[in-house]
């Protein structure tokens, strides 16, 4: 045998045995090299599959696909007219909860902005009017905006919210809008929005200045 050097590539020595399974190369015969056998063969799955998914939907066998775990037949479904229902804990779009009186819960007190690491919510507080016994104790937001594209849908602002007055429980999601303009929600709009149980008040209580129930100072009475 020829002294193998660095430079000289390797080769199998002649008669050495084989080893492992040989596989035979293909015979490329006219049908295969024509392709035209497997094109037929391909279309008629597809066909077939296409007929029998027409029938089942043509008279309402098809399993829902939203409901049903499917092992075969059609996976997809026809958004946006079906929609998976979303799980339970789904941050949607955000609303501003109302009180009774259908005024927002919200008191302007700046914690949900501040919480928002894209800083995309805008509050701008007002004083509620003299006379009004909230004056004082709390204010309203006069402007109330946020910027649903730049939101990250984190939750952070709902978590840090001490009165119950935002929330992402609308089931919605955020809307392919074509314009800047579109995705800046303001506080009327955040106000028209419900919860998945169609409410746009809270459960959780909500005291009232001034009403006998309401835990902060009583500064008339100056009795803390
Ligand atoms: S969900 Fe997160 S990013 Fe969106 S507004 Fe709330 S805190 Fe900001
Ligand atoms: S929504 Fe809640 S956290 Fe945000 S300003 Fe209003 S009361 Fe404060």
């Amino acid at each position: 045998m020829p002294k193998r050097t660095p430079s000289t590539p390797w080769t199998k020595p002649a008669g050495a045995p084989v080893q492992g399974k040989v596989i035979p190369r293909p015979r490329r015969t006219a049908e295969v090299q024509s392709y035209l056998p497997e094109l037929f063969r391909g279309m008629a799955i597809t066909m077939r599959h296409f007929f029998k998914n027409t029938k089942e939907m043509m008279l309402g066998q098809k399993p829902d696909p939203v409901l049903e775990a499917l092992n075969e037949g059609v996976t997809t479904i026809c958004y946006p007219e079906e929609k998976r229902p979303y799980p339970e804990r789904f941050r949607g779009l955000h609303r501003l909860t109302l009180r009774d009186d259908g005024s927002p819960r919200c008191v302007a007190c700046l914690c949900c902005s501040t919480a928002c690491p894209a800083q995309c919510i805008h509050i701008e507080a007002g004083e509620y009017a003299e006379g009004d016994k909230r004056r004082g104790y709390e204010r309203f937001p006069k402007t109330f905006v946020i910027d649903e594209l730049r939101c990250i849908f984190c939750g952070f602002c709902v978590e840090a919210c001490p009165c119950d007055a935002i929330r992402m429980d609308t089931g919605i999601h955020a809307t392919p809008y074509d314009s800047r303009e579109q995705f800046i929600y303001r506080k009327d709009l955040l106000m028209e929005f419900t919860g998945r149980d169609g409410s746009r008040t809270s459960a959780n209580p909500r005291h009232e200045p001034g009403d006998p129930s309401h835990p902060g100072l009583s500064r008339e009475q100056n009795d803390h």
